[in-house]
C-alpha cells in the first residue's frame, strides 16, 4: 500500500471529473464511481496492490476526461498508465462496437487490468440496481446486466473473489 501515491490519483480523478455527475436520478458526484471501485478491491477484495487501486481510481480518466496517456505517464509512471489504458474503450467507434470489443479483449488483459474490469462491472450492477439511469427500461438493464456478464467470465480468472462479488449482484437482475 502507497497511501500517498494513492492520494495523489484520487485528487487528480477529483479534479478531472469535478464537472461530472453520474447517470443515477440524483445525478451523484462522478468521483463517487472509482472511489466505490477502490473500495471494492481494497476492502471486499483484498488487494493491496498500489498499481491497482491508482489505476480503478483513475480508470475512466482518459475515456470520460480530457485525460491522455502521456498525461498518466508523467504524473504517476508507465505501469499504472498502462493499466488504464488497457480498460480504455476507443470512444471514435460506434457503442455496440465498442461493447463487443470489451467481451473480445477481455480474456487477454492482463491479470491488474482484469481486477479493474471485475470491480468496475460489480459497482456499476451495483449502481443500477440501486440507482439505476432514471430513464432505463427493464429490458435496459437485462442487457446490461448480460453484457456484464459476458465481460466478467472472461476476467473472473483474475480473481475468484471478485467473481462472486459479481455473481452476489448478478442475483439483483429485474
Ligand atoms: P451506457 O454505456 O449508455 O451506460 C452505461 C454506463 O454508464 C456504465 O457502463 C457506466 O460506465 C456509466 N454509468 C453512469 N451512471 C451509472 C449508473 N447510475 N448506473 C450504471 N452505470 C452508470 O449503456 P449501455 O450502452 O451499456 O446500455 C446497456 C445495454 O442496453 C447495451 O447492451 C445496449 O446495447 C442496450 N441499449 C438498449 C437500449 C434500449 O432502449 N433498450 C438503448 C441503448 C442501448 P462507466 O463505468 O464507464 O462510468
Ligand atoms: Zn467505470
Amino acid at each position: 500500500m502507497n497511501e500517498g501515491l494513492i492520494l495523489r490519483a484520487l485528487a487528480f480523478a477529483a479534479h478531472k471529473h469535478r464537472d461530472q455527475r453520474r447517470k443515477d436520478a440524483d445525478a451523484s458526484p462522478y468521483i463517487n464511481h472509482p472511489i466505490a471501485l477502490a473500495d471494492i478491491l481494497a476492502n471486499e477484495a483484498g488487494v493491496t496492490d498500489p498499481a491497482v487501486l491508482c489505476a480503478a481510481i483513475l480508470h475512466d480518466t482518459i475515456e470520460d476526461t480530457e485525460t491522455t496517456l502521456e498525461e498518466l505517464e508523467d504524473a504517476f509512471g508507465p505501469e499504472i498508465a498502462t493499466i488504464v489504458a488497457e480498460v480504455t474503450d476507443d470512444k471514435t467507434l460506434p457503442k455496440d462496437q465498442r461493447k463487443q470489443l470489451q467481451v473480445e479483449h477481455a480474456a487477454h488483459a492482463s491479470p491488474r487490468a482484469k481486477l479493474v474490469k471485475l470491480a468496475d462491472k460489480i459497482a456499476n450492477l451495483r449502481d443500477i440496481a440501486a440507482t439505476p439511469p432514471a430513464d432505463w427500461s427493464t429490458e435496459r438493464k437485462r442487457e446490461y446486466f448480460d453484457w456484464a456478464r459476458q465481460v466478467v467470465d472472461r476476467t473472473r480468472d483474475a480473481s475468484p473473489g471478485l467473481g462472486q462479488l459479481f455473481d452476489q449482484v448478478h442475483r439483483l437482475r429485474p
